[in-house]
């Protein structure tokens, strides 16, 4: 390989050729600007990387490489994954890159979080964003999202959801004493608060195919912060769900018990850095 003598400017910016397409070595799969594909991680145990395709070119030599814009997974994020993040979750960082087109394993798809939820059938190559991503603040746009349930949690699509009859709110089987094989068998639903009021209009159908997205509005980075916070104290809530908790909280000599809204609850704990005391595990554990 040639050295670059002192004081010679680096051609890099010659001999650049923009291509329409790159064809995946070892397949027919053709890669065009606006692309998803997905590229070789550095360590061979994780999954692939998943990037949209901005821009093809080849230089001088004829590498070619790609511009590309990557997708962050849950995990990879400052928030980490959490248990309303699907498995096939991702975010569109703002982070752009170049990379040798060698890299690139194969296509896949990155649909709207609706699209996503309509699939018949979920293949490998289906992924879904709802989120953009700044790596370097952890910020996410639309920064508000919409929640379900008594948890107050953003819908995951992995998990089945059950909707009442009455006020049409989604919930999941464990936040209602239900198991998910329970909750697949019913026709109809309806909450505790619901089934106590006799003007419940029965709908038809009990289930839909996903939950809308017109009822209660939070701010994403907050319902990370309070995961996280109730992470940080080391709650022992169950496997997805922090509704039924009931915390007490030691604050100016008060012993304050909060039932209702425990993430803000939980939030304003670690605000104010004053650890809360859980006093009783969720009801179905
Ligand atoms: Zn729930
Ligand atoms: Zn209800």
């Amino acid at each position: 390989m040639a050295k670059t003598r002192p004081g010679v400017p680096s051609k890099i910016k010659t001999g650049r050729k923009e291509l329409d397409t790159y064809t995946i070595k070892g397949t027919n799969k053709v890669v065009r600007a606006g692309d998803y594909v997905l590229m070789r991680p550095s360590d061979a145990g994780k999954p692939p990387y998943v990037a949209r395709v901005e821009r093809i070119e080849a230089d001088a030599r004829n590498n070619v490489k790609v511009h590309c814009r990557w997708y962050y997974r849950p995990e990879e994020s400052l928030g980490g994954r959490r248990q309303f993040h699907g498995a096939k979750e991702l975010f569109l960082s703002d982070h752009f890159d170049v990379q040798s087109a060698h890299t690139i394993e194969g296509k896949c798809i990155v649909h709207t979080f609706k699209n996503y939820t309509r699939l018949e059938n979920v293949g490998a190559e289906d992924y879904y964003c709802r989120f953009e991503y700044k790596a370097a603040t952890g910020a996410f746009t639309p920064d508000r999202v919409a929640v379900y349930c008594k948890c107050e949690m953003p819908y995951n699509p992995d998990d089945l959801m059950v909707q009442c009859d009455g006020c049409k709110d989604w919930y999941h089987p464990a936040c209602v004493g239900m198991t998910t094989e329970e909750a697949k068998l019913l026709d109809h639903f309806a909450c505790a608060e619901c089934s106590s009021d006799d003007d419940v209009k029965k709908s038809q159908n009990g289930f839909t195919a996903s939950p809308a997205d017109d009822v209660k509005v939070r701010c994403i980075s907050l319902v990370i912060a309070c995961v996280n916070a109730l992470l940080v104290y080391n709650a022992s809530f169950c496997r997805r769900s922090v509704c039924n908790l009931v915390l007490s909280v030691q604050f100016d000599g008060a012993l304050l018990s909060v039932k209702d809204t425990i993430l803000g609850s939980v939030w304003i704990c670690y605000l104010l850095n004053v650890a809360p005391v859980l006093t009783a595990k969720h009801s179905i554990c």
